[in-house]
């Protein structure tokens, strides 16, 4: 077993699979979760078994409370100490404001905030055993500026904000820092829905004219993780290659 572990929500795929990815590149145990994409989420456990990690990967919807606690129990049993958090797990909504609905609220809360309220309060409990601990929040640049028919995802992201710069303060003095990621547009799964022409009209607001890539996200995670980061906390960090 290597020496550090990494717990990471909603892994199968996009930034929480890189994540997963590059932290076992860099000597890290990985726990995850998923919840739809199971084959996905086997591939990736094979991955990173082969890069010399161990993993614990479960199903888990982290809008059922018991799954999600039962996961992060689970990990804290089978790795004893949980170095780093990554709250990754995500979903978007692109719709007018006027036409969401109660259900939609629920989802994207409970997907977005509420289960990283709830695997928070758990894995924190466990930093403070060990009085070292690095949380990293994957946030939203709509969080910071708002996004237009994306607005309860923006608020949700938002709150994502709020708590990290609260959390920071409260547990510096245990040496436990909080910061979030702020991605801009990042090339996954989330944004296939968009049409060419909607992917370009967005890329010309980028001042480095591209999209970014999941890699990207995950090597400022890496680097938040690192002792080198040892400095930085309540920071909400854009990965956005300079959106006008
Ligand atoms: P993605 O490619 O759609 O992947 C989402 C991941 O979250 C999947 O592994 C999915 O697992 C998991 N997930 C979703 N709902 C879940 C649930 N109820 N329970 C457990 N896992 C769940 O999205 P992504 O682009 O990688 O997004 C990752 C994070 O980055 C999100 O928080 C998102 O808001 C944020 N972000 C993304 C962008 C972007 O442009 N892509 C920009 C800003 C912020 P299953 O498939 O197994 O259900």
């Amino acid at each position: 077993m290597k020496e550090k572990t990494v717990l990471i929500t909603g892994a199968s795929r996009g930034i929480g699979a890189e994540c997963a990815r590059v932290f076992a590149r860099n000597g890290y145990n990985v726990a995850f979760c998923y919840n739809k994409s199971e084959e996905k989420a086997n591939e990736l456990k094979n991955e990173l078994i082969n890069l010399g990690s161990d993993v614990y990967c479960e199903k888990a919807d982290v809008t059922n409370k018991n799954e999600l606690e039962k996961f992060v129990e689970n990990s804290i049993k089978i790795f004893k100490k949980i170095d780093v958090l990554i709250n990754n797990a995500g979903v978007a909504l692109q719709k007018l404001f006027i036409d969401c609905n109660e259900n939609d609220y629920d989802l994207i809360f409970n997907t977005n905030f509420k289960s990283m309220v709830i695997v928070t309060n758990l894995v924190l409990k466990n930093m403070l055993k060990f009085k070292e601990g690095k949380i990293i929040n994957i946030s939203s640049i709509w969080g910071e500026i708002g996004g237009s028919c994306e607005v309860l995802y923006s608020a949700s992201k938002s709150a994502c904000n709020g708590f990290t710069k609260a959390l920071a303060k409260e547990y510096g003095r245990m040496n436990i820092t909080v910061n979030a990621i702020s991605p801009g547009f990042i090339d996954t799964d989330m944004n296939k829905n968009l049409t060419t022409k909607e992917i370009n009209e967005f890329k010309e607001n980028i001042s480095l004219n591209k999209l970014g890539t999941p890699n990207d996200v995950a090597e400022l995670a890496l680097f938040l993780a690192n002792k080198k980061s040892d400095y930085i906390t309540g920071q909400i960090i854009g990965v956005n290659g300079g959106i006008n």
